[in-house]
């Protein structure tokens, strides 16, 4: 081993969904949106300029901001984006983690949680989810330097309450809490509006699931302006053109056709529903999603297996190799006709 080895931060990282480059596959494994980007959004596209790459983009990204302020109906000042909330998430743990005591999150949860506290070396404790998958409020009043969670909750798909959320922020009003609303648009009730009451709430959004954007990489927060000029200082003592333009006036554009946002939401919560009775009637369990996938486990037939099936017939599936969750599958909500594509996968290999 060379010297400089020792020096060397150890990291395990975050495992990605698998993006394969083949086409004619059915891509359910890494919650995309299966529409398109709003139609604003493609026309934005069409007028974007090679000019604009010469130069730096507005650091403050302030027309996305602008917008975004506009359509959560908070000030300016009380809104950070990145690159993604992974970027988002990523600078929010550096910044507010920094406590002896451990941050908390479920042992089942977003598992880039653990991989950034190891890299970032912030202690952490999982809190255990009930045996129904829950996460149960007053597991989180014991002493801690933080608290994350998504809701709904990944991969389980499960949310929680507008009051479960409050009990959380009643009992830890000493550090920051982030609330994950990556999947929030499905069905779950934001928690935007107690940022007014609390003031060490910060909640974080993105536009990869229900904006049908992961490739433009836009994620935001919302929190009071205290918890906001914390981010934005912290992001300036490393990168401050984090934002393309390109990503900044997409961004905007999307966010100027709320029916068709409304739209294909209400569609994927539709096949979200019926896949529930499909999945039932293949002889599958599952707890009552709120987001656009079901984790799902099958009553006979192990997950592994079904996993692979599928992959031989281009249906990609996440699975997680994991303790407590090895028998599950995680199934992106796709358009109908990809789910019964599915069904009908899943009514041979199960045969
Ligand atoms: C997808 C996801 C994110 C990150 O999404 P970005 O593409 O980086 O915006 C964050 N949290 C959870 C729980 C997610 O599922």
């Amino acid at each position: 081993m060379s010297s400089w080895e020792a020096n060397v931060r150890q990291v395990v990282p975050y495992t990605p969904g698998e993006q394969p480059q083949e086409q004619n596959i059915i891509k359910l494994n890494t919650n995309e949106n299966p529409y398109p980007p709003a139609p604003a959004v493609q026309d934005m596209l069409k007028c974007l300029s090679p000019n604009a790459l010469r130069k730096y983009p507005d650091p403050a990204a302030g027309k996305l901001v602008k917008a975004l302020a506009d359509r959560y109906d908070v000030g300016p000042e009380q809104i950070f984006v990145g690159v993604g909330s992974d970027d988002v998430l990523a600078m929010a743990f550096q910044t507010f983690f920094n406590s002896d005591l451990p941050v908390l999150f479920p042992d089942i949860t977003y598992s880039f949680y653990d991989v950034w506290a190891d890299a970032f070396r912030i202690p952490y404790q999982q809190i255990p989810l009930t045996d129904s998958f829950e996460i149960r409020a007053e597991d989180y009043r014991i002493p801690n330097g933080g608290i994350i969670f998504p809701n709904p909750n990944a991969p389980t798909g499960i949310a929680l309450s507008k009051e479960a959320i409050r009990s959380i922020l009643q009992a830890n009003q000493d550090v920051v809490v982030i609330v994950d609303e990556a999947y929030v648009d499905f069905g779950a009730e934001t928690v935007i509006p107690l940022t007014e009451e609390y003031d060490n709430l910060l909640v974080v959004q993105t536009y990869s699931k229900s904006r049908s954007m992961a490739g433009a990489r836009i994620g935001f927060a919302i929190g009071s302006e205290k918890l906001i000029s914390c981010l934005q200082a912290f992001k300036y003592s490393f990168n401050s053109y984090t934002m393309s333009d390109a990503a900044i006036n997409l961004g905007a554009a999307a966010l100027s056709d709320e029916t068709y946002f409304q739209d294909t939401c209400r569609k994927i919560i539709e096949t979200r529903e019926d896949a529930k009775k499909r999945f039932a009637e293949l002889g599958f369990s599952f707890g009552d999603s709120k987001a656009n996938f079901i984790f799902v486990k099958h009553e006979r037939v192990p997950a592994k297996m079904i996993f692979n099936a599928l992959r031989e017939r281009h249906i990609y599936v996440r699975y997680f190799d994991k303790p407590r969750i090895d028998n599950y599958l995680r199934i992106t909500i796709g358009t109908r006709e990809e789910m019964e594509a599915l069904y009908a996968a899943l009514e041979e290999i199960l045969k």
